[in-house]
């Protein structure tokens, strides 16, 4: 049986784009349980793939902040961009922030593919076990064993299952005797407690709000739906939540005593959202909706929690949702300049398999590449 120079397990995004900068002169196998690569690439961002931001720092991310600006000055934001229009993708900019491929996300599955031809991609192949035996890694499949010097473990988080999603990458860290935090989803809608039904009841509206938990404020958009909260400002609030209360600011761009001060309309007509929203808000706060020049000085107390509405979400809407998983193989364990493992040689780890997680908007597919060019410059 032959001997690859290296197997990447897994070809989504961190697989393919170590694939990609591996050298032509290795011999590489790609090992991929469906029967195409790249599934979670073909349905991100609407079909369109949000690659990457146009503000991109370790703050960004949950994890060992050193790992991902180490791998960041190795692979950042611009030689992203740069790898892509070199092989024709140039990417649009949506909402200042956020690049896109221009129609379809298959443009950098095309060049991730066409890239890392050099690798032999064995598809329909589940991975189901590693070992290693005397300096050769021995990989189980659904069909069959494959041998290799050297293996990249690409595996992704575990969510969005019907995609090929798996935790064996967690399982094959456990069982080199690596430590790992265990995968819980993030990137995903809350769920309330009864004292929020009020938003569930809002089903469909969405507004822009200022979102702090713990030490981040989060800026975005937020989506009330049947069964919590979502959108985009709520997704990056799941990375950083587990439990405790979060704190809303409905009206960032404004000051609520300001707006009613002297005003003679009805309190809820002042402010710039739906007015289903205000009343509710309003409904919420414990204030009457009435006209601003009714206000008494408890009300206007009452009023200021506009800003600061505050609460515990009950949990959130669980791995089928959620975009990625936090948790995954401790940096630890790992070489922050090569991704191997520091007691296992030869083993390396790359992208959500890794306990490091973005943010919504890019940060994932960022930290993806970034984290397989690092991984294949070393090798
Ligand atoms: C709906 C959705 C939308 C998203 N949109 C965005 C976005 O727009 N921007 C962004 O930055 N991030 C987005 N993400 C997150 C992003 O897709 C992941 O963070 C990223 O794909 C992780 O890359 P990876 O290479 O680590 O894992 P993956 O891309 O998931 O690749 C892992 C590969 O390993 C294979 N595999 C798993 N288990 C086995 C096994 N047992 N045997 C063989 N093969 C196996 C999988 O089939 C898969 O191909 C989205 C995720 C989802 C679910």
């Amino acid at each position: 049986m032959d001997i690859y120079d290296v197997i990447i397990l897994g070809g989504g995004a961190s697989g393919l784009m170590c694939g990609a900068h591996l050298s032509k002169d290795l011999d590489i196998a790609i090992v991929e349980v469906n029967e195409r690569v790249a599934k979670k690439l073909k349905i991100s961002g609407g079909g369109k793939c949000n690659i990457t931001n146009t503000e991109v720092s370790e703050r960004n991310f949950d994890g060992d902040e050193e790992l991902v600006e180490y791998a960041l000055s190795i692979f950042s934001r611009d030689d992203l961009l740069s790898f892509l229009e070199a092989n024709g993708v140039v990417p649009v900019v949506r909402k200042n922030r956020y690049y896109f491929c221009k129609d379809s996300s298959d443009e950098i599955i095309n060049l991730l593919k066409s890239r890392s031809k050099h690798c032999q991609t064995l598809l329909n192949h589940e991975i189901v076990k590693l070992e290693k035996k005397d300096e050769i890694f021995e990989l189980t499949t659904s069909k069959g064993i494959l041998k290799a010097k050297k293996v990249v473990v690409a595996t992704g988080g575990k969510s969005f299952k019907s995609l090929g999603a798996s935790d064996i990458g967690l399982k094959i860290a456990k069982d080199f005797g690596l430590k790992v935090k265990e995968f819980t989803p993030a990137l995903v809608g809350l769920t309330l407690q009864p004292e929020q039904s009020w938003m569930k009841e809002l089903s469909g509206l969405s507004a822009y709000v200022h979102i702090r938990v713990n030490d981040k404020i989060l800026k975005e958009d937020m989506l009330f739906a049947h069964k919590g909260i979502s959108g985009p400002v709520i997704l990056s609030t799941s990375l950083y939540w587990q439990k405790g209360n979060i704190l809303i600011d409905f009206l960032p761009n404004e000051n609520i005593l300001e707006l009613v001060q002297g005003s003679k309309k009805q309190i809820s007509s002042l402010f710039n959202l739906p007015k289903r929203l205000s009343k509710a808000i309003l409904n919420a706060i414990e204030v009457e909706d009435k006209e601003c020049k009714k206000l008494n000085k408890e009300d206007l107390e009452k009023l200021k929690r506009v800003h600061s509405y505050e609460f515990a979400p009950a949990g959130n809407f669980g791995f089928t949702k959620a975009e990625v998983c936090r948790g995954g193989v401790l940096s630890s364990e790992l070489n922050r300049y090569t991704l191997e493992s520091l007691d296992v040689k030869n083993l390396h780890f790359i992208g959500e398999v890794v306990d490091v997680t973005g943010e919504l908007g890019g940060y994932n597919f960022q930290w993806a590449f970034s984290s397989g060019v690092l991984c294949a410059n070393t090798i």
